[in-house]
């Protein structure tokens, strides 16, 4: 076996139907009594809910702040943070997908106060110690063990609502993290096997939400794949297929799971030549692919019945050039070479919904 070096993240995480219900323990487990609830707009049910909870266990809620948005912009995380001191609050609660899990660690990381994460889409945000901000349309991205949430508490019933197409997308951006630490330069035995057992259980688990969205078991399963997936992309390098989602989503602002999901296939046929060992592994999560993994992604996505082409996400065909300028100019270990011909060629397909190839 090859040697290898591993920092496991320190999280704690409370998985199952109706673990919700021990939020109010949590909070008195880590010393705290005052929490400021977070949600994104129109998630209002989501936050009355936990109040509930909250207060049947004696705790006050200090306040609600519903205002998250898409890629965690400085000026909300501002309001947010001047809320939470003006109502006193010692710890904040983020309910909802990666936007919302965001804030709370914007929040947590500026004011110091514990996060604990409840989140309800497959983003992975709430196992990684990564935070993207956005300022004057510019998306920075830092690292700092302390923006881990002290706690997470997967608990499917609140993924319940989420529209099967939103899952499909969301849940595609949870196999790409898992897919990309499969070759990552830091890669070890303990993330390949958090990896494909997250793919393994994603991959049998959306189109059966497709299927029957009312269906409970294939939800839990989801989450618990989301929940492997997001932790390797906290502990793994990511390369061309993230950067360039990266590029995409920073540059164009192009939805963030839509736009993974397009990706995925084109990033992976390109990377292919130079991981045929996790090609093979891949082929075995994947169900249909018969020994070929991007066949089985391909089946995948086609059952799924998700967005294909960048062009139908927003991106003009100009733009195809300057994204190739960026995504080529800024070499980072990726297991096959950065040509600039074929990047801008995999974007070319990826813009124009063509089959990965
Ligand atoms: P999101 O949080 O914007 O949610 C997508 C949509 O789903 C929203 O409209 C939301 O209101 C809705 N939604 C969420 N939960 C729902 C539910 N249970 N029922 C019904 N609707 C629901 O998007 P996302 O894809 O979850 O997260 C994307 C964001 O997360 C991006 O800003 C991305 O950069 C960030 N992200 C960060 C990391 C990291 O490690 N830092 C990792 C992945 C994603």
């Amino acid at each position: 076996m090859k040697e290898f070096e591993y920092n496991v993240l320190p999280s704690r995480v409370i998985f199952g139907s109706g673990s919700v219900k021990k939020l109010p323990a949590e909070i008195q487990r880590l010393n705290v009594s005052r929490p400021l609830l977070l949600a994104t707009p129109g998630k209002s049910n989501f936050s009355n809910q936990l109040s509930d909870i909250i207060q049947a266990a004696a705790i006050t809620i200090a306040g609600t702040f519903p205002h998250a948005k898409a890629h965690t912009p400085t000026s909300v995380t501002e309001e947010a943070t001047a809320f939470l001191a003006s109502v006193a609050a010692d710890c904040v609660v983020s309910i909802g997908g990666g936007s919302v899990v965001g804030l709370g660690k914007a929040v947590s990381i500026r004011t110091g106060v514990p996060h604990i994460s409840i989140p309800t889409t497959y983003s992975g945000s709430e196992m990684t110690p990564i935070l993207g901000e956005t300022q004057n349309g510019k998306k920075t991205t830092r690292s700092d063990p302390k923006i881990l949430p002290a706690v997470v508490i997967y608990d499917a019933d609140f993924t319940m609502t989420l529209p099967p197409a939103i899952c499909s997308t969301s849940g595609i951006n949870a196999i790409a993290h898992a897919v990309e630490a499969l070759y990552a330069t830091n890669a070890n035995p303990i993330t390949s096997m958090l990896a494909l057992e997250g793919i393994k259980a994603l991959a049998a688990a959306l189109p059966q939400i497709v299927r029957s969205p009312e269906s409970q078991a294939p939800r839990e399963e989801a989450l618990y794949g989301a929940w492997l997936c997001g932790a390797v992309l906290g502990s793994s390098s990511m390369g061309l297929h993230h950067k360039l989602c990266h590029v995409l989503g920073g540059s164009f602002t192009l939805p963030h799971a839509e736009t993974h999901t397009v990706v995925l296939p084109h990033a992976l046929s390109y990377n292919a030549p130079a991981i045929p060992e996790q090609m093979a592994k891949l082929a075995t999560v994947f169900p249909g692919s018969n020994g070929d993994a991007l066949r089985g992604l391909e089946l995948l996505l086609q059952e799924l019945g998700v967005p294909r082409a960048l062009k139908d996400l927003g991106m003009e065909e100009g733009d195809i050039e300057k994204a190739t300028e960026i995504a080529a100019g800024n070499q980072y270990p990726n297991p096959r070479p950065l040509e600039k011909q074929w990047i801008r060629e995999l974007i070319r397909r990826a813009w124009a919904g063509e089959t990965a190839k």
